[in-house]
């Protein structure tokens, strides 16, 4: 391919990628966003496939046993299982961008190229590389344990853990110095490799620092760090596209944390200071019981759900565990047919990743004019007759606004207390992900639907 094409066909690229995050921004254009992202993946990787002239063998052989990899995966992974294996990716970008630092560190003809300031900019875009790459490797591999739940939620809260914190960024720009100096002279392996360990240490501290609830915003810094790494891989190996894709992936993750701190109301500064989410304050473990919960059985469910005018279905973790999604769509309509108004109120964090519960429904069929934000439905709960609480905890939780200790103090909730009726279908009185109590189970007017959510609602929908 000549290297006209190949620049268009990058400009074709970067257009798709912009296209792509312009259509996933809303849930009636999404799966028109992710065609554009695929086929602007398709020609990204044609072209810069086209553009290698040496070891061509080895490229197509890694991109075999990837591609195999991937599609293994892919098949395998339950959809319950989507954070963990976006977790994954993300330390892979971040692997790549350490090999491929340190493969041109490595790399013989990198004195001969470069000289005075070029190679110093260049030992610079390397360094950087291999820091980012380092701390998204090791935070995106701690992250990936706790939401899988093989590490715990609470943090990891060291003593003068700022001070470490800042100590290892200090660290990181003496050694930076000490590597451009001693690469000019040929070495500079010691400094590079103190770094990455320095890097990777930075971070597992600053994932296990967070606690559980504010995980949501750590997923969606580590997508942003993912990309920086990428973007800084790109000015390593000199490839427009991947500095402008690493970029477009890095500022949309960027702006990610913020919509999910502005969710949480939290400070995104203090969020990565970490120290959040911690059970330490009193109260706020609310182990203790808060008194007894009225249970109800499936047909009593569906009698309320008749009478109804008004339903709301507030879908949480526990809807994507039981892959509840197609039997609620199925009550939905049963319910619509007769005249019943059914809305779901969808909150930001609920579920393992940003926009989990849109994705369930959407693959369910539900339409997207009965599927609401929580802001703009938490004004209506006073009006509803029955709230339908699909394996949901943390986000329904009064505790958030009533306890001041509480980890998710602060917290907007979903305030379906407000309503006639509210039905929680969950298994057990398990708490959610942050841990915490919830009082809504107790309060006079909650009813509790206990067992898999969707063992129940097939049973409610027989009833109806
Ligand atoms: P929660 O984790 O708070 O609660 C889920 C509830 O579902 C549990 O209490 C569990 O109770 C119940 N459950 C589990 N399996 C089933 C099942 N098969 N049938 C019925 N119920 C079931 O989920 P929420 O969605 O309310 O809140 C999300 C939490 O996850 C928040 O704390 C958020 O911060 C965090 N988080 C969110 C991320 C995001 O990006 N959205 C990322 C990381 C964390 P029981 O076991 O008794 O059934």
């Amino acid at each position: 391919m000549s290297e006209g094409i190949i620049t268009a066909s990058y400009v074709g690229a970067t257009i798709l990628f912009i296209l792509a995050l312009g259509g996933l921004s809303n849930q009636e254009t999404s799966r028109r966003g992710n065609l554009f992202g695929m086929i602007g993946m398709a020609v990204a990787l044609i072209a810069t496939i086209s553009s290698v002239t040496a070891n061509l063998g080895i490229l197509i052989a890694g991109l075999l046993i990837g591609s195999t990899i991937g599609i293994i995966l892919a098949k395998r992974v339950q959809m319950t299982q989507m954070p963990e294996l976006v977790a994954m990716l993300h330390s892979l970008v971040g692997l790549a961008a350490v090999l491929v630092g340190f493969a041109n560190f490595m790399d013989p003809g990198r004195l001969q190229h470069f000289s005075g300031i070029e190679l110093t900019i260049h030992d610079v875009e390397t360094y950087l590389g291999i820091l980012i790459g380092a701390i998204t490797l090791s935070g995106s591999v701690i992250a990936f344990g706790k939401l899988s739940g093989k590490i715990g939620g609470n943090p990891l809260l060291l003593p003068a853990r700022h001070w470490l914190n800042l100590g290892l960024l200090l660290s990181s720009i003496w050694f930076c110095v000490e590597f451009v100096e001693q690469s000019a002279a040929g070495s500079g392996t010691v400094p590079l490799l103190i770094m990455t360990g320095i890097a990777l240490l930075f971070g597992i501290h600053m994932v296990m620092a967070i606690g559980g609830a504010d995980m949501p915003v750590v997923v969606s810094m580590l997508n942003s760090y993912s990309g920086w790494a990428a973007s800084a891989t790109g000015f390593m190996l000199n490839n427009d596209l991947l500095i402008v894709t690493g970029a477009l992936v890095g500022s949309s993750g960027a702006i990610l944390s913020y919509i999910m701190c502005r969710a949480m109301n939290r400070k995104f500064l203090s969020v990565i200071a970490g120290g959040f989410g911690t059970t330490s304050g009193g109260a706020s473990s609310g182990e203790e019981q808060q008194g007894e919960v009225i249970a109800l059985e499936a047909p009593e469910v569906a009698s309320l759900l008749l009478e109804a005018k008004e339903v709301m279905i507030i879908p949480g973790y526990g809807m994507a565990v039981a892959q509840a999604q197609h039997i609620v769509y199925e009550i939905t309509k049963t319910l619509r047919a007769k005249k019943v108004n059914v809305r779901f109120g969808i909150h930001p964090v609920a579920g393992r990743m940003p926009g989990h519960m849109n994705v369930l429904l959407a693959e369910a069929k539900v339409p997207y004019d009965i599927v609401f934000e929580m802001d703009e439905i938490n004004d209506d709960f006073p009006k509803v007759d029955v709230s339908i609480i699909i394996g949901a905890n943390d986000i329904v939780n009064p505790s958030a606004q009533t306890d001041p200790n509480s980890p998710i103090a602060g917290m907007p909730v979903m305030e379906c207390w407000k309503g006639k009726t509210t039905i929680v279908l969950k298994r057990g009185m398990a708490t959610g992900y942050a841990g915490v109590q919830n009082p809504l189970f107790y309060k006079e007017n909650t009813r509790m639907l206990f067992g898999d959510a969707r063992a129940s609602l097939d049973e409610v929908f027989k009833n109806l």
